[in-house]
């Protein structure tokens, strides 16, 4: 027997549970088909247990600051299986708050693994369900090398599992995940050394970005290896790890290797050419800008596209598409211009809008006005310790409108978005400086740039 339904999602994560219970909302009889855990990457092994352990490390700077702040303390310790298992049972108890909502939704939950039949058809655990509208929302997974002993490393899936902290571990990777988790296990007292292929981190940012936490990385004592992308992992005798490069064996053994270089699509399973469905070379489903794949009612949307893999881009996606397919809006579509981002990284980065390269690139060099300071967060008023904050708004054209802004110090991550609000509204240079500023913080240093 088939089972009908209005729409069918496949992937209960962001994006999917997002636009599931959006369509639910305006009538559509809705299935999510989702093979692991409800909440997907994002709640189950990505931005959720991250950011607790980012506070973590946060927590641990804190406690460093607190004795220039007049406080007699001393700490016994950091227990890391006692931080798991309370994030362990935060995830939980979210696992449980997505199924409620779906079902309060009136939302069908199918568990298992869903694959196409043909282009309005998908089978899971044998049963099959049809819909004229289906949604590839499945995500993807971390990319591990094809090298010799790779096995021997672990993936970001794999440091949420970790039951120990790792006392001396090698990230490899340049970007989100690499900095994020070097930072927050350095921050929680391991001593962590970073491999990157290339010479810097987070490459593809501003480069005042990338140079500014490079730099405090170092002085915070990271080992950061420029040029030493590992081509094979091997056990020593004493259960550490080592590894060579195209130079040979490196120095220094590890006890834990971390792959953090980029991720791919879930998509290899789900017999995509059964529906007509095309991809690119690396399995990314190609969409236009509605979210419509080259098959007639499938959709994709979030880290299963090329579009920007963060879970507020996938909601929005999922959100925008079930009200163009079942309110009739067909000016309902993701706009992909200006999305902010934070890197939970050690100091934080807030970044929206264009790098300085990409901006010469558009505008011609002579066209922007760029503003910048350097300065010491309030937080350091009393302390030894004077960790430099850095903000930066690309501005151009005569009207200075703003196209960039970058921040990299305390606070970065919850100052951005209201910037953000503002630029999405096509701010300009003066908009900021006629806006009062709020003394002392440090988000006053953007309205009060010259
Ligand atoms: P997912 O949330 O991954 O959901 C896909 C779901 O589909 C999964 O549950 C999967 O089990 C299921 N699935 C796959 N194939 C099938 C199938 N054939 N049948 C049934 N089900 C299937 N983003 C941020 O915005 N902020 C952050 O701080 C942040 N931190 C991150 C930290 C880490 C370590 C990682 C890895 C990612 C982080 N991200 C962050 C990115 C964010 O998690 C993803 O962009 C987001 O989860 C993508 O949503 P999605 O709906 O496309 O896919
Ligand atoms: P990223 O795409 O951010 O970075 C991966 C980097 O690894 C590449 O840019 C590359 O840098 C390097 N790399 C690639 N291949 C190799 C290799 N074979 N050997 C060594 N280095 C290599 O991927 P992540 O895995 O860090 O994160 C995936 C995505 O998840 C991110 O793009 C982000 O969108 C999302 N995410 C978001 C977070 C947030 O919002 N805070 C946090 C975590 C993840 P180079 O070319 O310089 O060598």
């Amino acid at each position: 027997m088939t089972d009908q339904y209005d729409f069918i999602v496949i992937g209960g994560g962001s994006g999917g549970i997002a636009s599931a219970r959006r369509a639910a909302e305006y009538g559509a009889n809705v299935a999510v088909i989702e093979s692991g855990a409800l909440g997907g990457t994002c709640v189950n092994v990505g931005c959720v247990p991250k950011k607790v352990m980012w506070n973590a490390s946060q927590v641990a700077e804190t406690l460093s600051l607190a004795p220039s702040y007049g406080f007699d303390i001393s700490v016994k310790g950091f227990n890391w299986p006692s931080l798991k298992g309370a994030r362990d049972a935060y995830v939980s108890r979210l696992n449980g708050i997505y199924e409620r909502n779906l079902e309060n939704s009136g939302v069908s939950l199918i568990r298992g693994l869903a694959k196409f039949e043909n282009d309005n058809t998908v089978s899971v655990n044998g049963q099959k369900l049809t819909a004229p509208h289906i949604l590839v929302a499945t995500g993807g997974r971390p990319t591990v090398p094809n090298v010799p002993g790779a096995e021997l490393g672990i993936d970001s899936d794999g440091f949420f599992e970790l039951n120990q902290q790792p006392e001396k571990p090698l990230i490899v990777g340049a970007g989100y995940i690499a900095v994020e988790v070097a930072g927050l296990l350095h921050g929680l007292g391991s001593k962590v050394t970073l491999a990157l292929r290339k010479d810097k981190v987070l490459r593809s940012f501003d480069q005042t970005l990338s140079n500014v936490l490079m730099e405090q990385m170092q002085q915070a004592g990271v080992d950061i290896k420029t040029q030493s992308q590992p081509l094979e992992l091997t056990r020593n005798d004493d259960g550490t790890i080592s590894y060579a490069t195209m130079d040979g064996p490196q120095e220094g053994s590890y006890d834990c290797v971390l792959w953090a270089i980029g991720r791919h699509p879930n998509t290899r399973s789900l017999d995509l050419e059964k529906a007509g469905v095309n991809t690119d070379s690396r399995g990314f489903i190609s969409v236009d800008d509605a979210q419509n794949t080259s098959a007639k009612g499938i959709y994709a949307l979030g880290d299963a596209t090329t579009s920007a893999p963060l879970t507020p881009v996938a909601i929005a996606a999922g959100r925008k598409l079930a009200t163009r397919l079942f309110l009739g809006d067909q000016t309902s579509k993701m706009d992909y211009e200006n999305i902010p981002t934070v890197i939970f990284s050690h100091p934080p980065i807030g970044t929206v809008g264009m790098t300085e390269g990409e901006a010469v690139e558009k505008f011609g060099r002579d066209n922007l006005k760029i503003y910048t300071s350097r300065f010491i967060n309030m937080l350091y008023a009393v302390s030894e310790e004077k960790l430099p904050t850095t903000v930066k708004l690309i501005t151009q054209g005569d009207r200075e409108e703003i196209v960039g802004c970058h921040l990299i110090g305390d606070a970065a991550d919850e100052m951005l978005q209201g910037f953000a609000v503002a630029i999405k509204m096509g701010a300009t240079k003066a908009d900021f400086d006629r806006t009062v500023a709020i003394h002392p913080t440090a988000a006053e240093e953007l309205v009060t740039l010259r």
